[in-house]
């Protein structure tokens, strides 16, 4: 989740077709979809959303070394996790976030199945 301007996932019901979604509907009911995609509590211009300024804060930790964990809070199934990755690696983020991805694969892979 990302604080400190309108929620991000705002940004995604703006500006992409989540009504629409062939595997958003596949697996959400409509009934759900339509409350969350019909009505949205505002509009906002692009540079009004958090996610840039989070987006390179993050690089500066993965510069330095560390993990990011990124979480949705289940607002939409599926999507919202893909939104907040999405935008952890947006703009000149993006290349920070694959070396970040390459980590966190070798952090997993070194512990192996069952890993506390
Ligand atoms: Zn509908």
């Amino acid at each position: 989740m990302n604080y400190g301007g309108p929620f991000g996932e705002d940004y995604w019901y703006l500006n992409t077709e989540v009504h629409d979604n062939a595997k958003l509907n596949h697996f959400t009911p409509h009934k759900v979809i339509d409350e969350k995609t019909k009505r949205r509590p505002g509009w906002f211009r692009k540079d009004e959303f958090a996610f840039p300024k989070l987006s390179a804060q993050m690089a500066k930790l993965v510069r330095a070394g560390g993990l990011v964990g990124v979480g949705s809070h289940g607002q939409l199934q599926g999507l919202g996790y893909h939104w907040e990755m999405w935008m952890l690696a947006s703009g000149p983020a993006r290349s920070a976030a694959l070396r970040h991805s390459q980590r966190l694969k070798d952090y997993w892979q070194a512990r192996g199945p069952g890993v506390d």
